[in-house]
């Protein structure tokens, strides 16, 4: 029989069938592993798999993983060293960030960014709280619009609050499996509770979530939306690490450089000191942002691991 995983609480899964039976189920102990992988959870949100009724305790148990169009994967954040598959199978991802109450660092978001890059997940940023605005947050909106809309990626302004821009989420989120990431306290509960009549997920208090140390659950949870299609809540991302791209690749995951790379002289260049550095050139022009840069070379440095 086979089924999708919708959530994960460890050692248990929530299966749903096609004919939309949900399932209880674990992993069967000789389920084989990619190894390729190795992340902490064998199975995902988004996974396909095949169930089978164990004779003797009547469980469902997951015998195998159908193969996946694709996943992300981040450094896990609770053991180091080792990874954590997000999500599965998926059509898009949005990021949701806000400039205030608090404010996402570009460096999350690039962070973000280059991994679903490399796994070849179109992706949206969706800045929510919109109704908080004064000019100088203003003012940042419009600089990551122009940032991240020159190099290919859609921008919505919204707020769950006013209900502004949700209709135009609805429309983009129609028959489509989407993973919604973004910090702990961006909204994302508040906007998937908006768009499922009656889910009631816990939307958190301002003064919980700003407390430093708050302690938030990383299981990914997907839910169905009434009009067809389906959602990935992801809570509690503090930080996003990326993982499994080697140092020289990593410029061909920020699209504003990739248009630049092939010119450099050397075609392993790294783009931090080496002559002839088309990506430095267009960075001194300004025809690259200079924060993106700078994220550029952080992110460079922990794949080096030197941070
Ligand atoms: P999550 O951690 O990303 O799931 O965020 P929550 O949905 O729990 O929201 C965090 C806080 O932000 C809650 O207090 C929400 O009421 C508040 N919030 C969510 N959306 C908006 C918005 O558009 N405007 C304002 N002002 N507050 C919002
Ligand atoms: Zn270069």
């Amino acid at each position: 029989m086979q089924a999708t995983i919708y959530k994960s609480t460890g050692s248990w899964y929530q299966a749903r069938t096609a004919s939309g039976e949900w399932i209880s189920c674990r992993i069967k102990g000789k389920l084989k592993i990619d190894e390729d992988i190795s992340s902490t959870n064998p199975v995902a949100v988004g996974d396909e798999v095949i169930l089978s009724i164990d004779p003797q305790t009547g469980d469902a148990l997951i015998e195998d993983i159908l193969p996946r169009k694709n996943y992300i994967i981040r450094s896990s954040p609770h053991k180091r060293g080792q990874k954590h598959i997000l999500a599965a199978n998926l059509d898009q991802a949005w990021l949701m960030v806000t400039v205030l109450q608090p404010r996402t660092s570009t460096g999350f978001i690039d962070r973000f960014l280059v991994t679903t890059a490399a796994y070849h997940i179109p992706t949206s940023i969706v800045i929510n709280k919109i109704d908080l605005l004064d000019a100088a947050a203003k003012a940042i909106v419009a600089e990551w619009i122009e940032v991240y809309e020159s190099m290919g990626y859609p921008v919505e302004l919204i707020s769950v609050k006013t209900g502004e821009g949700i209709e135009t989420l609805n429309s983009r989120l129609r028959h489509q499996t989407t993973l919604l990431a973004g910090h702990s306290g961006v909204g994302k509960s508040s906007l998937i509770n908006a768009l499922i009549p009656g889910l009631a997920l816990r939307v958190q208090p301002i003064s919980q979530w700003s407390e430093k140390g708050m302690h938030t659950t990383t299981f990914a949870e997907m839910f169905e939306l009434p009009y067809g299609g389906r959602i990935i809540d992801t809570p509690g991302i503090r930080e996003f690490g990326v993982v499994d791209i080697a140092p020289e690749e990593l410029s061909h995951y920020f699209l504003d450089m990739q248009k630049y790379v092939t010119s450099c002289m050397f075609n392993n260049c790294l783009h931090l000191n080496e002559p002839g550095c088309a990506v430095k050139e267009a960075v001194e022009e300004g025809k690259i942002h200079f924060k993106r840069y700078a994220n550029y070379v952080h992110i460079l440095e922990t794949l080096q691991g030197k941070k």
